[in-house]
């Protein structure tokens, strides 16, 4: 049988990573696969190629666009492009994993428009734009301008919320995630 498709969307700091490595993690029988999306920006951190992303230059990324070989593709950030790559989603698929996508509101709403009811789409939302500020401090992976820049676009993001077919209010963790895993059970039962 074919796989299904979850997707998670936030402004940057909600939690999301930390929601979708706890599943991905702590959850063997989601037989879940993260999508690798390709990016433009360098890793940071313990940031490895070909597991959080694919990291490629910008010509590779321009070209990658040219073949069309994007589902989707959004420059989420000034001259930081993000993508998903057709054959990564669809070799995924095909294998019957169910396919996990963190990706920006735009490409998530697109994502879903795609696939309609094999796809789950997830907003996880933060309990303010503050909160957000002191996640993204307190996580340090990211300098001032950076995280000024993640906020600016928080606001506009926020408002994506009511295109999903869940939000999921990431105030306390262990609530959120036991709740996540409530929404994957009731969405991949006919799968499991
Ligand atoms: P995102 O993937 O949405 O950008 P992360 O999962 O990296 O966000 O989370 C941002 C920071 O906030 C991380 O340092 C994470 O440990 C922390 N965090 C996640 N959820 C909570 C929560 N409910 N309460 C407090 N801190 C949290
Ligand atoms: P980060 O730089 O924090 O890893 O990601 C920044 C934003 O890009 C996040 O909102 C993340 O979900 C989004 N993103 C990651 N991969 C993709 C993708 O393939 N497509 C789109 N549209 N957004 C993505």
């Amino acid at each position: 049988m074919q796989g299904r498709l979850l997707i998670f969307s936030a402004p940057s700091g909600s939690g999301k990573s930390t929601i979708v490595q706890y599943l991905m993690q702590e959850h063997p029988e989601f037989n879940l696969a993260f999508s690798i999306s390709a990016t433009s920006r360098p890793p940071r951190g313990m940031e490895q190629n070909g597991v959080e992303y694919f990291f490629i230059s910008p010509q590779e990324f321009k070209e990658k666009i040219e073949n069309d070989e994007f589902l989707e593709y959004e420059e989420v950030y000034q001259d930081r492009f993000y993508g998903t790559l057709k054959s990564q989603v669809e070799r995924q698929l095909e294998a019957g994993q169910n396919v996990v996508f963190d990706v920006d509101v735009k490409g998530g709403c697109n994502i879903k428009e795609f696939y309609g009811d094999r796809a789950m789409s997830i907003f996880i939302q933060p309990p303010s734009v503050d909160e957000l500020r002191r996640r993204l401090v307190a996580r340090a992976t990211d300098d001032a301008e950076q995280i000024e820049r993640r906020l600016a676009k928080a606001e506009e993001e926020m408002s994506y919320a009511p295109r999903f077919d869940k939000i999921l209010v990431n105030d306390d963790l262990e609530t959120a995630k036991a709740e996540a895993v409530s929404l994957l059970r009731s969405f991949l039962t006919p799968n499991l």
